[in-house]
């Protein structure tokens, strides 16, 4: 595969910007080759500069549900744009927008636009502790829940991948604040609950984590969680930034049938512009400036290009009334072939699927925490990677991160990755 053009710009790319990269996964150093430089996308297709295609399954980590350039979507853009990009001064989409989301999610009543998933997750931890008048959070070994300082303790993603779970120049005093638990685990959950609840003011989680893998919640353990939360008076958070509007309309609450206090989102709702939100009940939001004390603000926060787009996006997939069952379906099929592949080949990997989200780990399960997932051959990892990207798909160039599918994939491009999956494994074993 020629990627010469994708090298040059690699290579100047790294004289201006750390790793070359604006987030830290993309620079591919866990599965040790250069970063592959995207110039366009369509359906579920995307090519770098040097004019080879992927089918994509990282699908922008998440907005790209419908794929790319989806038509529907990109349609009367011009339109939107030429009326002006940012006025900083409120704007009828957002309503519109805050409207649908509080329509489509029943646990909240009403919702905050910022400009990221961090933004969210940060905004809601600090509206928890507003709210309670408490200090102290909860937060899952292995989930991330983006960059703030208070969050970034036993993270995933990009912080598993790189070795720094918990990053440098995140003071103590901060971090002293953030309990963290075992992913999945009661006993530790009632545990920490027992030593510290009357301080807690909330728990945040991913209740189907995608970023160490995929690893889901048990139900049960999500009853546990709500139960618990209630019992304490601590607010209980579900970090859907993954999978709001992607695992179902109404996300994991709709999914697990539980209602958290407060949500966060992102992906999805900005289509493909930079999006984030929080919400809750209407009791916890008026804590919100200017109703109320928990201060929190953004220039470009409601931007009218990206309302427009997220409410687009949503309406779409709101009213395409099979668009889940199809990509789940999809993602069976996958998950399917590649079972097989693995028994058929004896290879030590093990496809774990949730939904229309999916990670190939590199060893043997159950995966239920970041512990399990730890244990993962991340250096096979990194073969298969690019075994698969010279077969012309791409993946998540990290083990601890997941497959998404969208709804532009077709059933020959999931027949192609069967049989690409088939060759790289035999290729590595
Ligand atoms: N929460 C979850 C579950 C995420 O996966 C991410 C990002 O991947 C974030 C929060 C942070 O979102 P952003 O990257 O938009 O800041």
């Amino acid at each position: 595969m020629n990627l010469e053009k994708s090298k040059k710009v690699y290579k100047e790319g790294i004289k201006y910007i750390p790793g070359g990269v604006n987030s830290p996964v993309r620079a591919f150093k866990s599965v040790c080759t250069d970063p592959v430089f995207i110039s366009k996308g369509y359906g579920s297709k995307i090519e770098d500069e040097d004019g080879n295609t992927y089918i994509d399954y990282i699908c922008s980590w998440g907005p790209a549900i419908l794929g790319h350039s989806n038509q529907e979507l990109m349609e009367g853009i011009e339109d939107i744009i030429k009326d002006g990009l940012s006025f900083g001064l409120p704007t009828k989409v957002e309503v519109d927008m805050a409207k649908l989301m509080v329509e489509s999610y029943p646990a909240i009543d009403m919702v905050r636009m910022v400009n990221s998933g961090t933004e969210a997750t940060m905004s809601a931890i600090r509206v928890a502790r507003g709210y309670t008048n408490k200090n102290k959070i909860v937060k899952f070994e292995g989930c991330y829940h983006g960059h703030s300082d208070s969050l970034l303790v036993k993270s995933g993603s990009g912080t598993i991948t790189y070795g720094v779970p918990t990053s440098l120049g995140v003071p103590e005093e901060i971090v002293k604040n953030t309990l963290v638990c075992r992913y999945n685990d009661i006993k530790d959950l009632k545990e920490t609950f027992e030593k510290h609840g009357s301080d807690i003011a909330g728990v945040i989680i991913e209740p189907v984590a995608g970023n160490m893998g995929l690893v889901p919640a048990d139900k049960k353990f999500l009853e546990e969680l709500r139960k618990i939360t209630k019992e304490y008076n601590s607010l209980l958070i579900f970090d859907e930034v993954i999978t709001g509007f992607r695992i179902d309309y109404g996300g994991a609450s709709e999914v697990y049938g539980i209602k958290p206090d407060m949500a966060c989102f992102g992906k999805i709702i900005g289509g493909g512009f930079p999006v984030g939100a929080y919400g809750g009940k209407k009791e916890i939001m008026e804590m919100v400036s200017p109703l109320g004390g928990v201060y929190q603000a953004g220039t470009l926060s409601g931007n009218p290009l990206a309302m427009h787009m997220g409410y687009k996006n949503l309406k779409i997939l709101q009213r395409n009334k099979t668009v889940y069952k199809d990509m789940e379906e999809m993602a069976i099929t996958l998950e399917k072939g590649i079972a097989e592949n693995i028994k058929n080949i004896g290879i030590k990997a093990t496809i774990v699927r949730f939904k229309n989200m999916l990670t190939l780990f590199f060893g043997e399960g159950p995966f239920r925490n970041y512990d399990d997932v730890q244990k993962c051959d991340t250096n096979v990892y990194a073969k298969y990677f690019k075994e698969m990207l010279n077969r012309g798909i791409m993946l998540p160039p990290a083990q601890f991160e997941c497959m998404f599918l969208s709804a532009a994939h077709t059933k020959e491009d999931l027949e192609y990755t069967i049989k690409a999956n088939y060759e790289s494994l035999k290729a590595i074993k």
